[in-house]
C-alpha cells in the first residue's frame, strides 16, 4: 500500500483533519512513516498537532519535506458531487477536501519513499515536517518544529514544500521564493455634525482618500527581477456613518501590500508613515492612525546547486517547469531564513473549492517527480 499515492491520499482524506484539527491522519502517517524506518517524534503546541520524522535523529536533515495536513471546511456540503471526506475515486479521479491542498503531495511523497527504498535508495538524510495548522494563524505549526530544530542545532540543509505550486500539469511551475505580506488599517478621525452645517464638521473620508492614494502610488519603486510587482490593494472602507445626512465621526480603509525581497517588512512600515506625515499636516483638525501588521516575511532561494537539481529532477520525469515566485504565502517562510527552499506540488485549481480534486494520473506523476528527487540526492 505505501507505494500507492491514491490510497494514502484517500486515506487522509477520510480524516476530516480542519485546521487546527490532525483528526488521527498525522497518526495514520507516523504508522507508514514508522514502517519506512522513519523516527517520530511529535512537537504539538495548544490545539496544533506538530511532526517530525527523521531517518538519523539527531542529525540535520539533507531534505526535508514540509507539510500540512490540515484543510479548510468543505463549505456547502450538498453542493458537493461526492461527500468531502468520503475519498470517493470516481473515474480515475480522486475527490475531497484536501486532495490538491495538500494531502495527495504528502501521500505522494510518502509513496516515493517508499518506491525509492525498493529500489535500494539510501534514506538517511530525509526528513518530514507536518503540522495541523497551516490553513489558520499558523503559529504553533511550522515555527514550533522550526524553533526545536535550531534549538537541537539540527537545521536541515534543503526544504521541499509540497504545496500546490502546479498550473496546468503537474510539475509546470517550481516555486523558489513567496513575496511578503503586511496587513494595514488607516484610520482618520474628524469632527462629526449635520452634512447642512458643514461648517460644525470636519469629514474624515476626503483626507482618508487622499492617504490611500498616496499609499497607493508609493511602491512603483519595489521591484525584484524574479519577483511578481508589489501590490498594495484597498480591500475594504467603512466609516461610523451609517446614514446620508450625518457626517461621520471617522473613516477606515483596510488594505494589504504583497511585496518584494527588496525591501522588508519593517522597510515599508517605516516608508508608509514617512509618506503619511507630512500630508496629514494638510488636514489639521482630524487625527490619523495608521496600523499595520506584517503576516508574512518574503523569501528568495537564489539560482544555485539545489534548484538545478530540483530542475533537473523534474525534466527527468517529463515536465517542462518554470521557476517563479508567484501565489500567496507559504510554510516555506519560516525555514527560509536559514535554508534553501523550493516548493513543488500538484495543479492548484481546485484547492479549496467545492469538488476538490486530483486525477491518479497526478497523484502518480508527482510521486515519479518526487522520487526522481529523492534519487538524486
Ligand atoms: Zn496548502
Amino acid at each position: 500500500m505505501l507505494t500507492n499515492p491514491t490510497l494514502l491520499t484517500q486515506k487522509l482524506i477520510q480524516h476530516q483533519s480542519i485546521t487546527p484539527a490532525e483528526a488521527g491522519s498525522l497518526a495514520a502517517i507516523e504508522n507508514w512513516l514508522a514502517e519506512l524506518g522513519f523516527t517520530c517524534e511529535r512537537f504539538d503546541k495548544e490545539e496544533t498537532a506538530n511532526l517530525y520524522a527523521s531517518m538519523a535523529p539527531g542529525k540535520p536533515a539533507k531534505l526535508c519535506y514540509v507539510g500540512h495536513v490540515d484543510v479548510v471546511p468543505a463549505g456547502d456540503k450538498s453542493a458537493w458531487t461526492y461527500s468531502p471526506f468520503e475519498g470517493k475515486i470516481a473515474d480515475d479521479i480522486l475527490y475531497g477536501r484536501g486532495a490538491v491542498d495538500m494531502k495527495g503531495s504528502i501521500g505522494a511523497f510518502i509513496a516515493s519513499l517508499a518506491k525509492a527504498k525498493a529500489s535500494g535508495k539510501d534514506l538517511t538524510g530525509v526528513a518530514i515536517a507536518l503540522t495541523s495548522d497551516e490553513e489558520g494563524a499558523g503559529t504553533h505549526g511550522i515555527p514550533v518544529l522550526v524553533e526545536a530544530l535550531k534549538s537541537q542545532n539540527h537545521l536541515p540543509q534543503h526544504v521541499l514544500v509540497g504545496e500546490p505550486s502546479s498550473s496546468k500539469t503537474v510539475g509546470d511551475t517550481i516555486r523558489v521564493g513567496r513575496r511578503g505580506s503586511l496587513n494595514g488599517i488607516l484610520t482618520v478621525t474628524g469632527i462629526q455634525g449635520h452634512v447642512a452645517y458643514p461648517e460644525n464638521c470636519e469629514n474624515p473620508i476626503p483626507p482618508l482618500m487622499t492617504g490611500l492614494q498616496l499609499l497607493n502610488n508609493a511602491h512603483t519603486d519595489d521591484m525584484h527581477p524574479a519577483f511578481p510587482l508589489t501590490r498594495f490593494e484597498v480591500v475594504g472602507i467603512e466609516s461610523s456613518s451609517q446614514v446620508s445626512n450625518l457626517v461621520p465621526q471617522w473613516a477606515k480603509g483596510l488594505f494589504s501590500l504583497r511585496f518584494t525581497p527588496t525591501f522588508s517588512g519593517q522597510d515599508h512600515i517605516e516608508r508608509l508613515n514617512n509618506l503619511l506625515g507630512p500630508m496629514t499636516s494638510g488636514f489639521p483638525e482630524c487625527q490619523f492612525r495608521l496600523e499595520t501588521k506584517i503576516t508574512a516575511q518574503p523569501f528568495y532561494t537564489k539560482p544555485g546547486p539545489y534548484r538545478a537539481l530540483i530542475k533537473e529532477a523534474v525534466k527527468e520525469a517529463g515536465c517542462d517547469a518554470t521557476e517563479d515566485t508567484g501565489g500567496g504565502t507559504s510554510d516555506g517562510r519560516h525555514f527560509a531564513p536559514y535554508c534553501d527552499v523550493v516548493e513543488v506540488g500538484l495543479c492548484n485549481a481546485t484547492a479549496h473549492a467545492i469538488d476538490e480534486h486530483v486525477s491518479i494520473a497526478d497523484l502518480e506523476k508527482l510521486t515519479e517527480l518526487y522520487e526522481k528527487i529523492l534519487l538524486k540526492l
